[in-house]
């Protein structure tokens, strides 16, 4: 039997980063991962000389956000190497061309709505107190200002590449939040290696503080003896000695099956039984005999957005897939090799009824990039294709890109805790506390929840 002062189960973004943080503070640390990788769905693999993200990843804030504040409480700054979406920066792609945003905006929208989106921009920077908008959706917020359609049609689509969920359901608060600190900062970026560079270097930091990071390792139970955390058992019926687990394995697997339903009230289990989770996503990574494009990042946008995500829910699949491009061998060259280049194209779907349109959606998306890249299919290698299964197998909660969706009665004060009500028992990753885009959220949740653990210590 071993003894922890802390032991983490997964090692996604919020499990490394809150290891790395308590380690740092001298707590004995054990972080166990059941894939033979770390990372979650913020990882990276490697087939012919490209290095492939899991998901498709753009960070908003890199070291100015919570990303970054982790290396910092670590006294570890430059251990991510990020290179930031500048020259080219950020582009839009509508009817066949790509705008920079949201200076060309201006050549599509009337000059009175352009005014209003600008005032929207202006009045975000200045909003304090977002709270009052957490519980209004960004859609009603959204309709103060105006009733264009291609203004709502690119919030929309700004808050489905935040939240991947549409914008009547998303908090306007949340969405105040990240978009006035992304504005703030300007930051947004990508780390050389891949996105696998972050959690790797945050479990780095854990072993430099003297702790441990084992992967291929699964928990099954969190044991409980007189309401009181005693361990953790894997699925190899060893038992690791702990008072305190934090459990990055989702909010629902750690009480249902890790825990177990009868150490929590009925008001509890009902709150937590309602948690929806953000949507899920498809992916096609393309590996090219040549760059065909000199952007880092492109987001294609289209007129009716509310109405597709509508119809995507409802199971069909359009012909113009919405796409978030990120190239990643433009920030990091290394990521392909000499000469060639590696794109990624994403967009949400729902996990329920991917499968049955599965070949639907790829042509659809094949078609829009060849729309976007005329002839890119005649440089092209081979490609992969990233599936709903395929996220769910790896970081299991429901598929979802996010983790619990950040939706009015899921941000703010109604967000999760990560503290559980079992002393010694947290939850931590982007289905419990923090706010932020994706691995932002899950960096945020970390940081609060190590800073509330170390608290209690003193
Ligand atoms: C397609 C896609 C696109 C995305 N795009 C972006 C983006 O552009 N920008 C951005 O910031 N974020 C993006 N994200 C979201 C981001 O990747 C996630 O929000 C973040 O990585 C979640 O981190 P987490 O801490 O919740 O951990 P997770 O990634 O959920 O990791 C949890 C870990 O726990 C492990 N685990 C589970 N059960 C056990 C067990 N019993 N024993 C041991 N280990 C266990 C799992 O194997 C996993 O490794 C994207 C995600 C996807 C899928």
């Amino acid at each position: 039997m071993s003894k922890y002062d802390v032991v983490i189960i997964g090692g996604g973004v919020g499990g490394t980063a809150s290891g790395a943080i308590l380690a740092s503070n001298g707590l004995n640390t054990l972080l166990i991962e059941k894939n033979q990788f770390i990372g979650g769905r913020c990882s990276t693999y490697e087939k012919e000389g490209f290095k492939i993200d899991i998901g498709v990843h753009s960070f908003g804030r890199t070291s100015n956000g919570p990303l970054g504040t982790v290396l910092k409480m670590i006294g570890m700054e430059d251990a991510i190497d990020w290179v930031l979406a500048r020259n080219p920066g950020p582009v839009q792609y509508y009817q066949g061309k790509f705008w920079k945003f949201p200076k060309e905006l201006e050549k599509l929208i009337p000059p009175s709505d352009f005014s209003s989106l600008i005032k929207i921009l202006r009045d975000i920077m200045r909003i304090k107190d977002t709270k009052d908008l957490d519980n209004i959706s960004i859609k009603t917020w959204l309709s103060k200002y105006s009733d264009n359609k291609l203004v709502h049609s690119f919030i929309n689509i700004l808050c489905g590449l935040y939240f991947v969920v549409s914008y009547n359901e998303a908090s306007a608060g949340e969405f105040v939040r990240c978009l006035s600190s992304l504005v703030q900062n300007r930051s947004t970026g990508y780390p050389k290696g891949g996105c696998i560079a972050i959690p790797l270097a945050y479990a780095k930091a854990i072993e430099k503080f003297g702790g441990t990071v084992e992967t291929g390792v699964t928990a099954k139970k969190i044991i409980i003896e007189d309401g009181k955390i005693q361990g953790v058992e894997l699925d190899n019926n060893k038992f690791i000695s702990s008072q305190l687990v934090i459990s990055n394995a989702g909010i629902k697997e750690t009480i249902n099956n890790m825990v177990g339903r009868n150490y929590f009230d009925k008001i509890y289990l009902e709150k937590i039984d309602k948690l929806k989770y953000s949507m899920s996503a498809f992916s096609l990574k393309l590996a090219l005999k040549k760059p065909i494009t000199h952007f880092k990042v492109i987001n294609s946008m289209s007129l009716d957005y509310e109405e597709k995500v509508r119809s995507v829910l409802e199971g069909e699949v359009p012909d113009k897939v919405d796409l978030f491009v990120p190239i990643p061998s433009n920030y990091d060259p290394e990521l392909a090799p000499k000469e060639k280049q590696l794109i990624i194209a994403g967009t949400a779907v729902p996990r329920e009824n991917f499968e049955r349109n599965r070949e639907k959606w790829i042509s659809s998306t094949m078609e829009t990039l060849e729309e976007m890249f005329p002839k890119f299919q005649n440089n092209l290698m081979w490609m992969e294709v990233t599936t709903p299964k395929d996220i769910e197998s790896i970081g299991g909660k429901e598929a979802s890109v996010v983790g619990i969706s950040q939706t009015v009665d899921q941000t703010g004060v109604n967000r999760p805790a990560t503290s559980l009500p079992i002393k010694g028992l947290y939850i931590v990753g982007g289905d419990a506390g923090g706010w932020g885009i994706g691995t932002e959220l899950a960096a945020k949740s970390a940081i609060d929840c190590s800073k509330i653990i170390l608290k209690q210590k003193k």
